[in-house]
Order: structure tokens, then C-alpha cells, then sequence
């Protein structure tokens, strides 16, 4: 809105400029032909000009027919008198620079010529050649000035105004109707927006509503787009800011956009303030003290103290997305501020089928589409890559001069934006695809075997961020503070059931066990080393009292206060647990093979297993046994 205000500038001045020259050529007599000094002279003797206009610099009149055929004759020119009945309908005019000339007046009365005297400075000409001149560079001063400041409506001038006044939209066409492959995070809005429909009734009943909302998720999952859709499902204005945009070049501007943005959506309540990419801003404070970031750490100041001033009983809500969680301040996430966190994640198999059916809506399909295919074939891939295929497709299908989109159309979009995904390293191949189920469904079967540890939440092999290319989620039924030897045991087991699934499978092992290995190992270590949990070594601790950060630093690191022979023996140990719980992890699945194929089947099929699926799907198999 920034820029059409600005476009907007410029067609007032260009629309000005055509204005001045069409007046100016009306004034200077539109059509008037213009004659030489002597030519007028030689007129006024051959009497060819009547009703003349004297002003101080000019004379103009009516050019008789007499005087249009001596001018022809004098400039030679045939067609002159054909041109000036063209131009004119009535009587044609004319008009002459005036010179030094004493005794032209004597001359017209010897001709019997009138004429009358003008005053030169008419109101009118007064306006146009001063008023409008200054209006004029107003303009264009006003103009580039908000160039300069940049920063919206009133750019420079009103500095500390806030962009969310630029980006208000009081009316959200988008809804949960144009947002698919989310329901979870759409599920957890509802209560949001119920607030936000009716905040005093919502009150009354009891209803407790969080401050702060944060969107979380990988980039072009919906983040920004569910935000919209919660605004208009509740029919609420919508605010939204950019992280990027507090980033301002003068001291102090980012703080008042804030405290400017809060005072605005007080009015404006009910209503949402939404940061989009909370982490430019939000970055944890004092994380480069040397690099003059004060002016973010001042609105983000700011922003904390605005919110926690902020009373939601009005009936706002402040959303804000990010990718990138981990390096947020770790004040943003404490109670009262953005204490509520939604996950919008990849979506799975059913999810991009939806998402790719809302974005073919306006797309006339071929008979032979099938989005169902299309999504199977697109694992991993986020909702703005379908968004991306689906309109590469219709590109595609345009330049061919079809009438309907085909498949082929949608086939080779994909491999268009795979390989620019693949650049970015996103996709799984199928291969890789096929280790990742079996791994998870090692994790998941192992995980269900034993009795203490937590039940299984969902098995996914859809790829998240960088290095985990599919998870096992388990749901602990209870906060737990203490843990026994063996529910430390099972949980090692759990965490190479990866590992084992891959190599009854495969017969081999890819490195996608690493991250299991390492964990699986850390537990071993503190067994042995902080709990006392070995049988050999007795209930002794080798572990010192962990140091504060930041004295490790500068104190060199703690020698050991035990033997050489006892750190073999902790290394013995540690190996030893982590055998123990590999062979555990894979007695069970061995005795369970056909079930291993079975749900790792199921799971490339579908891509995500909810826990109670995975459950039945195991009951299954017990009932056909028995
Ligand atoms: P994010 O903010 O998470 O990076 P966006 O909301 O900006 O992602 O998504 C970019 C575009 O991709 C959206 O405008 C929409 O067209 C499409 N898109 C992303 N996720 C979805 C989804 N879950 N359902 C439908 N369309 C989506
Ligand atoms: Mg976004
Ligand atoms: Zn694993």
C-alpha cells in the first residue's frame, strides 16, 4: 500500500502537468495562427487583421480572409488557406510578439482597425503562473520525501506511525476452507476464534484464553495463511508486521511502530496482531553484543512490555509464525506472552491431496487427474510447492494451447519443482523413503513391545528439517521426574529398534541411525557415570557438578578424578548397556518380521500412523494368530 500511495502521487502530478499544458494552450488562443512582427505590420496596411488585442508583450485578433490570402502570398504557400479553414470553424485568429512600435496605434486608426488594451495579469494567468508552479514542486517535494522515509504513508514525516496501519485489513476473504493438510493446528484455532467471535460471552462462560499464540512450523506450510484465515473465519480486523520490518535505520522508530501497533489495536479490538517471522525480531537478545543490535533489542523491548501490559479481555490476540523457534529469546515463550505454541507441519499423504484440490479449484482439470497420485508422489513438499505445481501445471497446459490441464501437465511440473527442492535437499528418494519406514517402525514396535515405556503418539516418515527424515512420537502418560534402571534399559531399546528393523530388513545399515546411536549411547553414559547404575562399578558417581556455562569457558576443562583403569571400566559398561538393549530391540523384532513388513508397508503407504491405528493394526495380527 506504500507504493500505491506513492504510484498514486505520481499520476496526481502527471494528471496536473496535462491539466497546465491544456490550459496554457487555451489561454495562448488554441489555433491562433502566429504571424511575424512584419508580417502584422504589412497586414495592418493591407487591412487583413481586425479586433485586435493589445496586451504589453503581445497583439492577437482576427485574421480577415483578406489578410489569410496575403499571408499565403507572402509566405508562398498555396495551401495555407485551405490549413487555416481547417483549423478554424468561424473567423480565424492570430497572435504576434510585440515589439517597439510608436506609432502602430496611429496606423490602426488610418486603417480603421479596433483594438483594445489588455491587462496582461488576469487573476487566471496570476494562478497559473504562480499558484500552480508552487503547487506543483509541493507536490513533488511531498512525493520524494516519502520516498526518502520509505516507511509508508507519510514515509519521513510521520516516522513513528506504524506499519500496521499499512497492512490493516479490516475484511479477510481467506478461511479454513482455503487451508488444508493442517487440521491439527486448525483444531487448536477454533477456540481462538470462538473468542474472538464473541470475547464477553466467551468470558463469561469461563473461557480462558491465551495471550499469545505462536505459529510454528517449517517455511510455505500455512503459517501466514492460517493466521489470515483465523481473522476471517472470526470476521475480526487483522494487523499484521513483519519481523523484518522493526528493523528500521532510526534509533527508536521500531519501539514506537510497536507501542503504535498495541494503541491501534485497542481500538480496533476484537481483533489479531500478527508477527510474521517473529525470529528477525525476536532473535535471543544479547546473543552478538558487539554488533549493534540494540535498536531490535529495543522493540522487542517494547514488545514484551506491550503485551505484558496487555489486557485480553478486549478481545485481542497476538499471532506471530516462525520457522526457526530455537533462536528465539527465551522471554518471548514465558507464560503471559507467546506461551501458546501451535505446530503447522508438513502435511501428510490425505493433506496434500486436500491442499492440491484447493489450489486446482480455479484450474479446469483434465479427466484424467488424479490428485490423489499427484500427492503420493510428492512426499515431504509443503503447501506453497503445491501451490507452486499446480501453477506451473496450468502455465504448462496454457503454452501448449490446451484447453484443460492434463496429467502430464502436473507430471512435469513436479519434476520441475522436485529438482529445485532437491537442490535444497527436501525430497526422498523412494529408496531412502522405503529405510526410513522400516527404521520408524522399528522405533514404533519396539516401543509397543515394552511395558514401561510411553506409548506410541504417531509414527511419521514425512521429512522434518534437516537430518530427521521421519519420527516416532511418544506420548508420555505422566510428567515424569524420576526414571528406574529399567525404564532407562527399554527406553535404549526403543531408540535401536531403528537401527535393528533397518538391518532385518536391508541386511545393512544406513547412517540414519546416528542420531539414535548417540542418544542411545548418552543414557548408557549417564547410567553408569552420574546414576551408579552399574552392577560393576557399584553405586559410585564420576560425574563432577556441571559448571556454569560460562566459567567453562575460561577455567580449563576438569581433569579426571578417577583412574585410568576405572574409565576402561566405564567404557566396558557403557558398551555393555548398549549391547544389552540392542539385542533386546532385536529379539523382539525378529519375533515379529511379517508384523514389521506389515506396518512398515502400511506406513510408506500412508505416511503418518496415528498411535491408536498402529495399535489396531497390531490387534490384528494378535487376533488372526489366536
Ligand atoms: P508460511 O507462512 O508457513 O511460510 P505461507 O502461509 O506463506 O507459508 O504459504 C504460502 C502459500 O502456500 C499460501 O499462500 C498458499 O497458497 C500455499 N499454502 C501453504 N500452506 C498451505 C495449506 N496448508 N493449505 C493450502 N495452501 C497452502
Ligand atoms: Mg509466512
Ligand atoms: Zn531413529
Amino acid at each position: 500500500m506504500a507504493q500505491t500511495s506513492g504510484r498514486l502521487i505520481l499520476w496526481y502530478v502527471l494528471a496536473f502537468f496535462l491539466i497546465l499544458l491544456a490550459v496554457q494552450t487555451f489561454m495562448a488562443a488554441p489555433g491562433a495562427v502566429t504571424v511575424t512582427y512584419s508580417e502584422f505590420r504589412r497586414l495592418v496596411e493591407h487591412k487583413g487583421v481586425d479586433d485586435l488585442a493589445i496586451t504589453n508583450g503581445a497583439v492577437s485578433g482576427k485574421l480577415l480572409p483578406e489578410g489569410v490570402e496575403f499571408l499565403a502570398q507572402e509566405r508562398q504557400d498555396d495551401k495555407f488557406p485551405e490549413q487555416v479553414k481547417k483549423i478554424f470553424e468561424k473567423e480565424p485568429l492570430f497572435t504576434t510578439v510585440k515589439m517597439e512600435d510608436k506609432n502602430l496605434l496611429d496606423r490602426l486608426d488610418q486603417q480603421g482597425i479596433k483594438y483594445r488594451a489588455v491587462a496582461e495579469r488576469t487573476w487566471l494567468t496570476a494562478l497559473l503562473s504562480w499558484v500552480l508552479p508552487m503547487l506543483l514542486l509541493v507536490g513533488i517535494w511531498v512525493y520524494f520525501f516519502r520516498k526518502i522515509g520509505g516507511a509508508g504513508p507519510g514515509g519521513l514525516l510521520s516516522v513513528g506511525k506504524s506499519k500496521a496501519r499499512v497492512y490493516m485489513e479490516d475484511e479477510i476473504k481467506v478461511t479454513f476452507k482455503d487451508v488444508a493438510g493442517v487440521e491439527e493446528a486448525e483444531e487448536e484455532l477454533k477456540e481462538i476464534i470462538e473468542f474472538l467471535r464473541n470475547p464477553a460471552k466467551f468470558q463469561a462462560l469461563g473461557g480462558k484464553i491465551p495471550k499469545g499464540v505462536m505459529l510454528v512450523g517449517p517455511p510455505g506450510t500455512g503459517k501466514t495463511l492460517l493466521a489470515r484465515a483465523v481473522a476471517g473465519e472470526a470476521g475480526v480486523p487483522f494487523m499484521s508486521l513483519t519481523g523484518s520490518d522493526f528493523v528500521e535505520m532510526f534509533v527508536g522508530v521500531g519501539a514506537a511502530r510497536v507501542r503504535d501497533l498495541f494503541a491501534q489495536a485497542q481500538e480496533k479490538a476484537p481483533c489479531i496482531i500478527f508477527i510474521d517471522e517473529l525470529d528477525a525480531l525476536g532473535k535471543a537478545r544479547g546473543i552478538s553484543p558487539l554488533s549493534g543490535h540494540e535498536e531490535r533489542e529495543n522493540t522487542l523491548n517494547q514488545l514484551l512490555s506491550e503485551m505484558d501490559g496487555f489486557d485480553t479481555r478486549k478481545g485481542v490476540i497476538i499471532m506471530a509464525a516462525t520457522n526457526r523457534p530455537e533462536i528465539l529469546d527465551p522471554a518471548l515463550i514465558r507464560p503471559g506472552r507467546f506461551d501458546r505454541h501451535i505446530l503447522v507441519d508438513r502435511p501428510s499423504l490425505k493433506g496434500r491431496e486436500d491442499i492440491l484440490r484447493i489450489h486446482a479449484r480455479d484450474v479446469k482439470l483434465g479427466p484424467d487427474v488424479n490428485l490423489g497420485t499427484l500427492a503420493a508422489r510428492t512426499p515431504g513438499m509443503v503447501g506453497s510447492d503445491l501451490a507452486n505445481i499446480v501453477n506451473e501445471a496450468a502455465l504448462l497446459a496454457a503454452r501448449r494451447d490446451q484447453t484443460v490441464v492434463t496429467m502430464a501437465d502436473f507430471e512435469e511440473a513436479i519434476d520441475r519443482v522436485v529438482a529445485g527442492l532437491e537442490k535444497r535437499n527436501r525430497m526422498m528418494n523412494p529408496k531412502e523413503k522405503e529405510i526410513v519406514a522400516y527404521h520408524e517402525t522399528g522405533h514404533a514396535l519396539v516401543a509397543e513391545a515394552l511395558p514401561l515405556v510411553d506409548p506410541v503418539h504417531r509414527v511419521s516418515i514425512i521429512p522434518r528439517g534437516i537430518g530427521a527424515l521421519g519420527y516416532t512420537m511418544q506420548l508420555p502418560t505422566e510428567d515424569r521426574y524420576l526414571m528406574t534402571k529399567s525404564e532407562l534399559e527399554e527406553r535404549m531399546a526403543v531408540m535401536l529398534g531403528g537401527r535393528v528393523a533397518e538391518e532385518l530388513h536391508l541386511g545393512e545399515v544406513s547412517t540414519g541411525a546416528q542420531n539414535d546411536l548417540y542418544r542411545a549411547t548418552g543414557i548408557a553414559r549417564s547410567m553408569v557415570r552420574e546414576y551408579g547404575m552399574s552392577e560393576k562399578l557399584g553405586p559410585l558417581t564420576f560425574e563432577r557438578e556441571r559448571r556454569p556455562l560460562f566459567l567453562e569457558s575460561i577455567l580449563p576443562p576438569s581433569s579426571k578424578d578417577y583412574s585410568e583403569a576405572t574409565a576402561q571400566e566405564i567404557d566396558r559398561e557403557v558398551a555393555g548397556l548398549v549391547d544389552k538393549a540392542y539385542r533386546r530391540a532385536r529379539e523382539i523384532l525378529a519375533s515379529q518380521r511379517d508384523t514389521l513388513e506389515r506396518v512398515a508397508r502400511v506406513l510408506l503407504d500412508q505416511e503418518v500412523l496415528e498411535g491408536d491405528e498402529l495399535r489396531r493394526l497390531l490387534n490384528e495380527k494378535i487376533a488372526e494368530k489366536g
